[in-house]
């Protein structure tokens, strides 16, 4: 299988109550709490798309798009 390649990783920071789930679970470090408790996108370069973060966050406050998400389904 083709590997992911990431298109977006977007942090909904009206939602994120900064939990910090999010930054634990994510395997690459991509993810790290602002001075405001809040979770932001600091090395999307290193994203593998492992998703953990998406389906982890109880707050559904984060999305990851890749090149093999179908839009059309
Ligand atoms: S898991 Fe969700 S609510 Fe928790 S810090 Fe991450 S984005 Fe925010
Ligand atoms: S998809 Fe995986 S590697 Fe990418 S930010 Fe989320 S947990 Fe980290």
């Amino acid at each position: 299988m083709a590997k992911k390649v990431l298109k977006e990783l977007t942090v909904n920071r009206d939602w994120c109550k900064g939990c910090e789930i999010c930054v634990s679970f994510c395997p690459k470090k991509v993810l790290e709490l602002d001075s405001r408790d809040k979770a932001v996108v600091v090395s999307p370069e290193d994203c593998i798309c492992c998703k953990l973060c998406e389906l982890r966050c109880p707050d559904l406050a984060i999305e990851v798009l890749t090149d093999q998400d179908n839009d059309n389904e």
